[in-house]
């Protein structure tokens, strides 16, 4: 640094008086005044709780103040977030403050990305993350501070950590620790932890005036996009933050306001349309923070990450439809899935918070009064109570873990979910019948991917195609935001022909396999996905989670060299369907003949979706990845399988009579006849 001397150029100029500038901005934050106290609290407490309205500066300040006074010459500072974006923004914010390069000092620790380095001092991470690197430091050694930040939100990983960390602050009296929360929930956090104190942090909150729709809306997306329009015509200046439910709304959201303000004429000023979810790369997501240009308007389009876990400043409108999704868990069909649902009243207060942080805004509802007074819950229910903990309970058993019952969980998962998720732990071969975990387990458990997932890749060293489900591990990991669908009619026929080209018998898998061997094949070539309508970014993040996964495998020495080379490709594909079946065989269903399907486990209806490309194939058996509700069980990701297959490879669940009833004449476990003759 040359704080120092004389500034030498022009250059020098500029970055001392951002420098100044940007020590201002810290300096005008709410929680800039509580700074001492803080300080204090924290030096003489283990374990704090601290609240504040979003945008206060809990989550960029606290650990550079920390850090200021020296917290990090004996440790790290760690502090977790349940979302990924939140940790990358965060950490970009904060390395910016401090005047380094991102990755040095300030970095994040994401699922397949780690942006840190041995400086690295302060680590924002994901929540998940954590719980990964709890397995290989239980003690959290290298830290001195860690801070569970957006606790309020409850998600199933900030909740285990809770527990963990519960229990680590009493073993190691210098760690200290603070659970940050937006949302009053302080006393209960306090309470968990052996009445710890609790500092506020007033925010500036300036009246918000909520305005409900007269009727319920039947499409709140067209609602809200015609909100934002009339909002652009007849209100004064300020920004809008929408709040959907996921990328295909937001995508959805944006085409149609592309489309309306087009027409607009140029007596309008600019609206310009900024996204935010989880999978947008990182350069777009910089986009929103960029300040309106003078006669524009932002319009941001969000998930429920806008909610408190990143600040958009001059946000003075707010339109609020109502939803978000999450992941449910029915604990009787053993079915997971996300489901667009209700938001609570706590989250409606937090999404209208949003239009007063720097002057009186409004909130437009997309519901009645009625349906929020009498249909929205008070409160989200955490997650860890409508989730499938398979996962987790994985983790927690390679941590040592076992007795999940005695756990001191803030709140506890309802008991028939536990036994739920041991059962198909079991039933994958993770746990044995004393509940201990098997050596498969114990690796399945290195893979930070679901348990179906992680079995599926490592047994793919016994059916000789580790390379391939490599490769499909990582395509399902980027979502469904492979292959891009145009709006526009002639386009999207296009399209959907260039998807079908992909197409390989087998099933869906194998198409994305296709999909990205092709690419390999054409230098991972920009132009190759353009011709193909295939999203290059969605693409490149599948490289990069590929090459992760190729480490992991490493790792725990599954040899990802390719044996396959021998083997034909028929053969080969029969490989890597048995393989998914392997991990994925409770989600076998077999064809009812009239289109839907039946699952194997326990009867219920599913229909393949019209974007498999089983849809028009229909197989009589079928083994799928997802579900997904929309107007009907949707199943997605959808390969062919035979019966035998599943008696082969799930001998405990597939019984021979029940599934292929008293076809005696069948061959026994031959896995290439056809189960339809
Ligand atoms: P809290 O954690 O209390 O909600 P933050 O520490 O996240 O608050 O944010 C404090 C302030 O920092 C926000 O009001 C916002 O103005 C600013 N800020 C945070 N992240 C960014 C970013 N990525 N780019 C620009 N400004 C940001
Ligand atoms: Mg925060």
């Amino acid at each position: 640094m040359k704080n120092d001397q004389q500034p030498q150029n022009q250059q020098e100029l500029l970055q001392l008086s951002e420098r100044e500038n940007m020590k201002k901005v810290r300096q005008s934050l709410p929680i800039y005044k509580y700074r001492e106290e803080l300080l204090t609290l924290i030096r003489d407490n283990r374990v704090i709780v601290m609240v504040g309205e979003t945008g206060s500066g809990k989550t960029t300040q606290v650990p550079q103040y920390l850090h200021e006074v020296g917290y990090t010459k004996i440790g790290r500072i760690g502090c977790t977030q349940p979302r990924r974006v939140a940790a990358m923004s965060v950490a970009a914010r904060v390395s910016e403050e401090m005047g380094t390069k991102l990755g040095h000092e300030v970095g994040y620790s994401i699922r397949f990305e780690d942006c840190t380095s041995d400086k690295t001092v302060i680590k924002y991470m994901t929540d998940g993350m954590l719980l990964r690197e709890l397995m290989m430091e239980p003690d959290l050694a290298s830290y001195q501070v860690m801070i569970v930040d957006e606790a309020h939100e409850r998600t199933l990983h900030t909740d285990i950590l809770l527990s963990i960390i519960k229990d680590l602050s009493r073993a190691r009296d210098d760690l200290k620790v603070i659970i940050s929360s937006a949302t009053i929930d302080a006393q209960r956090f306090s309470e968990y932890f052996d009445n710890c104190p609790i500092i506020k942090i007033p925010g500036r909150r300036f009246q918000v005036d909520i305005y409900y729709t007269k009727a319920p809306e039947s499409d709140y997306i067209q609602a809200a996009v015609l909100t934002v329009l009339q909002i652009h015509v007849t209100q004064p200046k300020g920004d809008i933050l929408v709040f959907l439910t996921g990328q295909e709304e937001i995508e959805a959201a944006e085409e149609m306001l592309t489309a309306r303000t087009r027409g607009l004429g140029n007596k309008i000023g600019e609206l310009l349309i900024c996204p935010i979810y989880s999978s947008l790369p990182s350069d777009m997501q910089a986009k929103i923070f960029e300040p309106t240009p003078a006669g524009a308007r932002k319009v941001v389009l969000s998930t429920n990450i806008a909610e408190t876990s990143i600040t958009i400043d001059n946000i003075i409108y707010v339109i609020d439809t109502g939803f978000a999704k999450q992941t449910s868990y029915n604990p009787r069909t053993g079915m997971e899935s996300l489901i667009v649902t209700p938001i609570s009243k706590a989250s409606a207060d937090q999404r209208a918070g949003r239009a007063g942080r720097v002057a009186p805004g409004k909130c437009f509802r997309m519901y009645t009064k009625w349906s929020f007074l009498n249909e929205l819950d008070q409160n989200t229910i955490p997650e860890i109570q409508r989730t499938n903990l398979g996962s987790v309970v994985l983790m927690l058993k390679s941590m040592g873990i076992n007795n999940l019952v005695n756990f001191d969980f803030m709140d506890s998962p309802p008991p028939e979910m536990i036994v739920k998720s041991l059962e198909q732990l079991y039933a994958l071969g993770a746990i044995n019948d004393e509940g201990d975990l098997t050596k498969l387990g114990r690796r399945m458990a290195e893979f930070p991917l679901d348990p179906f997932l992680s079995k599926m890749l490592v047994q793919s060293e016994y059916y000789k195609c580790v390379d391939q489900i490599i490769t499909v591990c990582a395509m399902l990991s980027v979502g469904n935001t492979i292959f891009y669908r145009p709006n526009d009619k002639e386009k999207k026929i296009h399209a959907d022909n260039a998807r079908k080209a992909f197409f390989r018998p087998g099933g869906d898998h194998l198409a994305l396999l296709n999909v990205y061997n092709s690419w390999a094949d054409n230098g991972f070539s920009q132009n190759w996905c353009f011709e193909n309508f295939i999203q290059i970014r969605s693409m490149r993040r599948a490289r990069d989670v590929r090459e992760q996964l190729i480490l992991l495998c490493e790792r725990v020495e599954i040899d990802v060299k390719d044996p396959s080379l021998s083997i034909f490709e028929d053969e080969m594909n029969t490989n890597i369907c048995k393989c998914i079946c392997s991990g994925f065989f409770y989600n076998a269903a077999k064809t009812n003949l009239n289109g839907t399907y039946k699952t194997l486990k326990n009867g219920h209806s599913i229909t393949i979706h019209p974007s498999s490309l089983m849809f028009d194939i229909k197989p009589e058996w079928i083994v799928y990845n997802e579900l997904v509700f929309t107007s009907k069980e949707y199943v997605r990701n959808v390969i062919e399988v035979k019966g035998e297959w599943l008696i082969e490879i799930a001998p405990h669940l597939y019984k021979e009579k029940d599934l292929l009833g008293d076809k005696r004449k069948m061959p026994k476990n031959t896995g290439t006849s056809d189960s339809r003759n």
